[in-house]
Parts: structure tokens; sequence; C-alpha cells
């Protein structure tokens, strides 16, 4: 048991979470608390990435496990020690391409989107159209932001586009802090107000709406990128970023993806069915219907297991090869049964076993049990300043609460 779950809690996340499970609750709230999207969760955006940094690092999640985000802080013993900013762990963890960081800062921003797709997309593939804005150059201006020659150079920071102020925290001591000039908006330069470009306002760069045609080919996974190369935001004298989208697989009411080719579903059979045969038809992620067949006297247990070959995902790249389609059948066991009728069942059915009964045996009464019910009494029951073992549930086996 953790010491605290502060950090898996901002993710929505169990403390027995595996990486995997890490890694697709990051994507999806970075994506949607990224400032780019949502300029007012600032603080949220910096919480996710933290989490996400520590936790998908192995030291530091053991760490945090043993002694929370206090032992974080003092610790850094272990070489792992210092953090990112939540920008470099978004970028470490979308970037696209060869993504070095000497060369991404001299390119233009990637834009990253996500794309919700459907099981049955990803099993037949499919052609998608996405709205994007994006920042263009100015064509007018060229990306001058104004009439040729009518920048200059800023006077507040002299071209540097950072302020820096001195502030002082005891005698003796200062502190240097670095702000963005507010004069050239961190440019270096300005343009006077009757030379600017009147087509970008003197930006140089002006918003665009670009349609993209997104190919999701058969077998594609969730968490799967598509970058297209030089579509992200472009700045003036510098390298334009990338478009990258991001697969996110939804849920299908009938299907479960598991190991990227195999398709497990469930299937209810009657109890005549497990017992004595059946014949049912399922209807495939592209519209085929499929009969299966299965004799009388096989007897299909609760959760057994079976599959059909190649019937599951395609590979990605090789479609027309294809995981296995794994079935697990849940049996439904009849609300009643004529008692009449009985005695024929019984006879169908391997004999009992005949149970010998001490003659000191005593008679007790079957009651039906819910544990969640069960919980719900006890905790009314319990005296409020009694609540030495809510947690641990180490008990002395829990041999008088039946629910630990
Ligand atoms: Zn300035
Ligand atoms: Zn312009």
């Amino acid at each position: 048991m953790p010491k605290e779950t502060g950090l898996y809690d901002v993710l929505g996340l169990s403390p027995s979470c595996t990486p995997d499970e890490l890694k697709k609750a990051y994507r999806k709230l970075a994506l949607k608390y990224h400032p780019d999207k949502n300029p007012n969760e600032g603080e949220k955006f910096k919480q996710i990435s933290f989490a996400y940094e520590v936790l998908s690092n192995p030291e530091k999640r053991e760490i945090y496990d043993k002694y929370g985000e206090q032992g974080l802080k003092e610790g850094g013993g272990g070489g792992g020690g210092g953090f990112h900013s939540p920008m470099d762990i978004f970028e470490m963890f979308f970037g696209g391409g060869m993504g070095g960081r000497g060369r991404r800062e001299r390119r233009g921003k990637d834009i990253v989107h996500q794309l919700s797709v459907t099981l049955g997309e990803l099993y037949k593939g499919c052609t998608r159209k996405l709205a994007l804005q994006k920042n263009v150059v100015c064509s007018k201006c060229e990306g001058r932001g104004g009439k040729k020659g009518a920048t200059q150079k800023c006077v507040r920071c002299r071209g540097s586009g950072m302020q820096v102020r001195i502030q002082q925290l005891a005698p003796g001591m200062v502190q240097q802090i670095q702000s963005v000039c507010h004069d050239c908006s961190g440019q270096g330069e300005v343009i006077d107000a009757k030379d600017k470009c009147k087509n970008c306002e003197g930006k140089k760069i002006i918003r665009e709406k670009k349609i993209l045609e997104v190919h999701v080919d058969p077998g594609m996974v969730d968490g799967q990128k598509i970058t297209f190369s030089g579509e992200g935001d472009q700045e003036p004298g510098l390298e334009p970023g990338d478009i990258i989208i991001v697969l996110d697989e939804k849920e299908h009411a009938m299907y479960k993806r598991v190991d990227r080719s195999d398709l497990l579903t469930v299937m209810d059979l009657e109890l005549v069915e497990a017992l004595c045969g059946f014949q049912k038809v399922l209807k495939t992620l592209d519209d085929r219907n499929l009969v299966l067949t299965c004799i009388p006297g096989e007897n299909i247990k609760q959760d057994r297991l079976k599959c059909i070959y190649n019937e599951g995902m395609p590979h990605y790249k090789n479609p027309m090869e294809k995981g296995k389609l794994i079935i697990k059948f849940n049996v439904k066991f009849p609300d009643v049964i004529n008692p009449a009728l009985i005695p024929q069942l019984e006879a169908c059915l391997p004999p009992r076993t005949e149970e010998m009964i001490p003659g000191d045996a005593e008679e007790v009464m079957l009651q039906d049990f819910d544990p969640e019910i069960h919980r719900r009494q006890q905790r009314a029951q319990r005296p409020t300043y009694d609540d030495s073992d809510d947690e641990g549930g180490a008990g002395p086996r829990g041999v008088q609460c039946p629910t630990q």
C-alpha cells in the first residue's frame, strides 16, 4: 500500500496501474489540458505532467510509493534527481520525427491532435477529414510584419526579448528574475503602428484553417501516431513543425482488443446450449456473419475459452494476416426449474456422491449473502471513533469480519 496516492489520483489511476495504463492516461489528459487547447488549466497540465514523470520512472515511482511526495523532494540521491518542465515531457512523449532537442529549437511548434476511432475503423481502415487551425507565415508581408525596413530594435530590452529584474531577497542577497519583454512580447523588435502589415496586424503570422485527410490503416493501434511532416505551425525564418495525429481507440460494445491483434468477446450460453450443443451467429467487425457450431455433449463450462484463427485484428501493414478471435463463454443458469421435472434431469446427470452426516452434526440455515449490503450495514453500525482497522485489512485473518 503506497504512502499517498495523490499522483495516481491526478491521472485517475489506481496505485497498481501498469505502465501501459499510465501512458494512456497521460496521453488523454495531456492532450485535453495542453495550454493550446485549454489555456486556463495550466495548473492541471503541470500536475498531470509531474505525476506522469514520477510514475513512469521506476526509481521515482518506488520512492513516491514508499515516502510520498516529500520523499521525492528530499531524495535525488538516486541519480535521477531533476525534473523536466511540462512542455519538455509533452514533447518527449509526443515528439514527431527524430526530434533531437537542438533540432527542435529551430522549428515551429508541432500540433498534436487526438483522433477518436472505433475498433471497426481500425479493423477495416478508414479515411477521416480533420479541420485544424494552424499558424501560417503572412504572405502579404512575407513574414516581416510590416513594410520593408520598418522593424526596429526594441528599446526596452535592447533586442533580447527578455527583461531582467533584480529582486532583493535579504540584505546582500539578490535574485535575478527574467521575464518576457512587454513592449515587444519577446520578439526583440517593434514596428511602428502605421507601418504594420494590415493582413497580420504586424504579427507576421496568421491563423489558417487546414483540412487534413488522415488515412487510418487496418491494424493500427490505440496511441499510434500519424505524422504530417512540415504541416505544423509556421514561424518566420524557422522550419515548420509537424502535425501529429494520435489515435484514440473507442471501446467497443462487443469486442475487446488484446495483445494488438487478438479480439476477445464474451458469449452468453443458456445451460441447455452449454450441455447439449449449439449453433450461434457472430457478427464480425466488418459485418460478416460467422456460424459457430458446438456438438452436443461437449459440455462448455463457465469461462471456457475457444478461438477462431485469422478472425482477429489485421496485422498493421500486412492486413491479410489476422490474429485470433477468442470467445469466452458465460453460462447462464435458469432461474427456476419445474420441481416435477427434476428427477428426469437428475437421471441425465452424473450421480451425486453420498455424504456421510455425523450423528452430532448441527442443522443450520443458509441465507443469501451480498458483500456490498453487508459492508454498508457494518459501516452504519460501527462507532465513529473506531476507524483504526479501516485500511490495511491485515487483521487477524479477518475471522470475525468476512468482508475483508
Ligand atoms: Zn523588447
Ligand atoms: Zn503580414
